[in-house]
């Protein structure tokens, strides 16, 4: 009889164990706001990157990125139950602006009171394309901009949020050096580009871009397109074209294999780790490949 007691409370000790574990862990993955916290969202991962600088080691805010870490672009991108739901929690939605959120017509109505920050306010954006932050300088903006906003909307972190951004500006100012050290070998250059994200680069490094072929997505490429690179790259002198790996490798082969191109592959970055750091990685990666394509492009 006692055997029984004492099994059934062990048994209710491992129950009420689990239970709590479980519980932890839900709460860890949805990260429920906590009293007392400002909520800012973003859209998608650079605008992520950019506000997980400003705001740093934090507890007052909680820091949420809207789209899955696999998204990527958000062109058209249709908001998910849980992205509502995030937004909901939301005081402040971080966006990059210029049409890339083609959504944010449907959650300014849906939630009028919630602050939304555009990144890109400031930044003289390039044509019918708002790809920014691909130009150093152009994302410099986007952070100073996410600073004072944000500091506007909750003034008690404004001095953490100036420190951290200052000191993120210094280390992308380096990045920009780098940038800059690089364009002697760029600059004046014919290139073809595979992505429109590249439209920034090309403005950074003082390139001139002859043919734009989007392939952000997957899709059919017609052989009047191969044709007209085929030309473009030809006549016109191109010895590097710029393309994203991800959905420019097939036509990246082709034009390798009909011409004396070369390709660079570079990072669109709007995919990662979700590390601080992840944006001042990648772009010197992209940095120390541009130096490499054009570098044995002189030699030629
Ligand atoms: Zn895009």
């Amino acid at each position: 009889m006692k055997n029984k007691y004492v099994f059934v409370t062990v048994m209710l000790a491992v129950l009420l164990f689990l239970g709590v574990g479980l519980t932890e862990i839900y709460v860890n993955h949805t990260e429920e706001k906590e009293d007392g916290q400002y909520t800012v969202v973003t859209s998608f991962y650079p605008m992520y990157i950019a506000a997980l600088n400003v705001v740093g080691e934090n507890d007052h805010i909680r820091l949420e990125n809207l789209s899955e870490p696999q998204t990527g672009c958000l062109h058209d991108y249709q908001l998910t139950p849980a992205d509502m739901q995030l937004l909901s929690t939301a005081d402040a939605f971080i966006i990059n602006g210029g049409g890339i959120e083609s959504f944010l017509g449907e959650v300014a109505e849906q939630y009028p009171d919630l602050t939304i920050i555009n990144a890109s306010e400031q930044v003289d954006l390039i044509e019918d394309n708002a790809h920014a932050w691909m130009n150093i300088e152009d994302y410099m903006t986007q952070v100073k901009t996410i600073e004072a906003e944000l500091s506007a909307a909750d003034p008690a972190d404004a001095e953490q949020f100036s420190e951290n951004t200052e000191a993120y500006l210094a280390k992308l100012s380096s990045l920009k050096e780098q940038a800059d050290a690089v364009k002697p070998l760029t600059e004046g250059k014919n290139i073809v580009i595979f992505h429109e994200a590249y439209e920034y680069v090309a403005e950074e490094f003082g390139m001139q871009v002859s043919y734009v072929m989007d392939l952000d997505e997957e899709r059919q490429v017609s052989a009047g397109e191969v044709a007209d690179v085929v030309r473009t790259v030809t006549d016109g002198g191109v010895r590097v074209i710029l393309a994203e790996e991800l959905y420019g490798k097939d036509m990246g082969d082709t034009v390798e294999s009909e011409t004396d191109a070369k390709i660079c592959y570079l990072d669109t970055l709007v995919r990662g780790d979700y590390d601080a750091d992840s944006y001042l990685n990648a772009m010197q990666q992209n940095i120390t490949l541009l130096k490499e394509a054009f570098s044995d492009e002189k030699d030629h």
